[in-house]
């Protein structure tokens, strides 16, 4: 064989080990380089222990709502150093796992950083290696942006590793990391402050659910302040920080947490010794099938700047390594109905077209939405109200979307994004019978369209 390997591939998160396992799977020789951690991004500053700290934060409204069902519950006390300590310990299991994954596939690792010196070859490990096809699956680094004092600030990646819960947090932005964070430090008892530069957050969701996880956090106290950003940020002499803001007003925090956005991970990669293009964004250019514009170099995942999900990557991943090395197996990766959840509390979850975007695109619509006090918290002094929504096209009936907001939507919308992509219509919703009594069953008992 002229080259080392058939497949290189560089980083071993979601999209990468996906990749690599398969294509060795199917009978290539494959090598994967990761510098930081295996798993990636997912399991080591991403899903995982961010879920992990979400169902932290959850125990609070546990031991609250309990007393309303009689239980007497003496005053909680709650040790972040030991959640830390206990999720530490089970992302290194995962570590362990994703590395036997690996090996048992027969993937040669190379833990250590990889640059591209070529179209077919790469340093790695102090060595020169040489593969028929390079996967770049480098992921994504968050970005904060140049203001003065941004050195005070920390990203999502030091959050999980705080040696203390910090007293007062502020959290700039306003997408998911932003809103699931915020989430965290206030259930677990921190007062949060969230800052977004604009008029609402969560640009790009349905406008319903929007509104009403503003208003449902702001009933649990979290302090929103939108069409607000920092200036600068100053350390103070008692250690704690001052954010100055762009209209003048000072605040201040023991934690200044950032997370507007992420930039593709390309650091000393080399691509300068390759003719891989990039798109304007800076993301890697890929096409249809995630090739670059150098033919032996693929990439996908959050480094492309398309989708940046895991399970996303995952498919991706599982393209290449059919397309590559099974071709009789390949499915493109349909970019259509991609369920997501926001793991903020309450949940959102959401899949297909927003009212927005439906209207935007031309259908004409019928909205069934719903806000109700889910039974659980009826014998609670909690009032927080649930949201559902479906956004269907009223010339064919076809449901084009789904909203939720509440707990759990994050688990009901996976199953309502299989009826969605299976084209159900609104009839075949209401021909379902419900899950009684659940707050999903609502979902198919909606049968009055609101006036819009
Ligand atoms: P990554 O998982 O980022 O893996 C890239 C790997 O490449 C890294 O391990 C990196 O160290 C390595 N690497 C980079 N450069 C080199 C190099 N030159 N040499 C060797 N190795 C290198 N998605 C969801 O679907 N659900 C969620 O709940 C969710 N929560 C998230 C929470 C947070 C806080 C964050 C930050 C992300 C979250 N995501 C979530 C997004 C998800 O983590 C990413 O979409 C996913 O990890 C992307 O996978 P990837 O394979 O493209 O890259
Ligand atoms: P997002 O792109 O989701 O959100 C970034 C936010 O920061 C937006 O509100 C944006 O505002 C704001 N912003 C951007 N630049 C600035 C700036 N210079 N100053 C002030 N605000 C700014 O990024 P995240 O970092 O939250 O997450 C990255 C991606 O990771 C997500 O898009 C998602 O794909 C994935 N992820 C998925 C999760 C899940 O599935 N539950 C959880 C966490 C992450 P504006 O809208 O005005 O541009």
């Amino acid at each position: 064989m002229p080259y080392d390997f058939d497949l290189f591939v560089i980083g071993a998160g979601s999209g990468g080990v996906r990749a690599a396992r398969f294509a060795a799977g199917f009978g290539a020789k494959v090598a994967v380089a990761e510098s930081r951690y295996l798993g990636g991004t997912c399991v080591n500053v991403g899903c995982v222990p961010k879920k992990l700290l979400v169902y932290g934060a959850h125990f609070a409204d546990e031991f609250e709502q309990a007393q309303g069902f009689g239980w007497s519950v003496p005053t909680p006390s709650f040790d972040w150093p030991t959640l830390i300590a206990n999720k530490n310990r089970e992302i290194q299991r995962l570590n362990g796992i994703y590395r036997k994954l690996l090996q048992d596939s027969g993937v040669q690792i190379f833990e250590s950083h990889a640059r591209l010196t070529g179209p077919h070859e790469l340093e790695v490990d102090g060595q020169r290696v040489t593969a028929e096809r390079i996967l770049i699956a480098t992921g994504g680094w968050p970005m904060i942006p140049e203001i003065p004092g941004r050195e005070h600030a920390i990203s999502s990646n030091e959050a999980f590793f705080l040696e203390a819960l910090p007293k007062r947090v502020i959290v700039v932005g306003g997408g998911y990391i932003a809103v699931e964070f915020a989430g965290i430090f206030q259930g677990l008892g921190a007062q949060t402050q969230l800052l977004y530069r604009g008029d609402l957050f969560l640009r790009g969701f349905d406008g319903s659910v929007r509104k009403h996880l503003a208003e449902e956090l702001t009933k649990r106290g979290l302090d929103l302040q939108f069409n607000s950003d920092i200036a600068r940020i100053d350390k103070l002499a008692d250690g704690s920080l001052k954010a100055t803001l762009k209209d003048g007003r000072e605040l201040q925090a023991d934690c200044i947490l950032y997370a507007t956005g992420r930039r593709p991970m390309l650091d000393n990669l080399g691509l300068d010794n390759t003719a891989v293009k990039l798109t304007d964004k800076g993301f890697i250019e890929v096409d249809g099938l995630f090739q670059t514009s150098e033919p032996s170099i693929l990439a996908l995942g959050d480094v492309i700047g398309r989708v940046q999900l895991t399970p996303v990557a995952l498919a991706e991943g599982m393209a290449v390594a059919r397309r590559l090395f099974k071709p009789e197996q390949y499915r493109p990766v349909d970019y259509r109905h991609i369920p997501t959840a926001v793991f903020s509390q309450p949940n959102i979850g959401t899949v297909g077209l927003t009212e927005e975007q439906a209207s935007e695109q031309g259908h004409s619509l019928k909205i069934f939405e719903s806000r109700f006090r889910p039974m659980k918290l009826t014998l609670t002094d909690c009032q927080e109200k649930t949201l559902m929504k479906l956004v269907v096209d009223a010339d064919d009936d076809r449901v084009l979307g789904c909203h939720i907001v509440g707990p759990d939507a994050g688990e009901i919308i996976q199953g309502i994004a299989v009826a969605i992509k299976a084209g159900a219509t609104k009839q075949v919703f209401d021909d379902t019978i419900g899950v009684h009594p659940t707050s999903a069953e609502e979902l198919v008992t909606l049968r009055t369209p609101v006036q819009r």
